[in-house]
């Protein structure tokens, strides 16, 4: 997957690139490495029933 003009030092284009940590982005250009964002875990608050009717 390709990055058009997409780092942020140079404005080369980038690629995905993925090893054993994780995903990450390198630019063709000069080699600069962007970390992909790990997707958050979202905490449910966990809602207590009330027995007061
Ligand atoms: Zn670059």
């Amino acid at each position: 997957m390709l990055y058009f003009k997409a780092c942020p030092k140079c404005l080369g284009d980038m690629h995905l690139t993925e090893d054993m940590y994780g995903a990450y982005k390198e630019c063709m250009q000069c080699g600069l490495i962007q970390d992909i964002e790990a997707p958050k875990i979202v905490q449910v608050p966990v809602r207590k029933a009330s027995k007061a009717a």
